[in-house]
């Protein structure tokens, strides 16, 4: 579910910007253990528009929400081959 509340403004993808865990989420398939309102109640949103680019701000992809970063290289690395 997309967000309009502390910095977010209905993007697709939310990082978490604490520290010690920067992961971010896929607001539209998201899961309850994604905990969003917590990070958001925190203070701690970040928005993105895009998951490569919250990839590239060295955020790793929520493990219920997005498919594992692993796989996704991996696909994309089969894809690449052209099977
Ligand atoms: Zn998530």
């Amino acid at each position: 579910m997309r967000r309009f509340t502390g910095r977010m403004n209905g993007e697709q993808y939310l990082a978490n910007a604490t520290t010690a865990r920067k992961v971010v989420h896929d607001l539209d398939p998201e899961t309850a253990e994604c905990r969003i309102d917590e990070v958001i109640g925190a203070g701690n949103a970040e928005p993105f528009q895009s998951q490569s680019a919250a990839n590239a701000a060295g955020y790793n992809n929520c493990e219920h929400c997005i498919e594992p970063l692993h796989l996704v290289l991996q696909r994309r690395r089969l894809d690449g081959r052209g099977r």
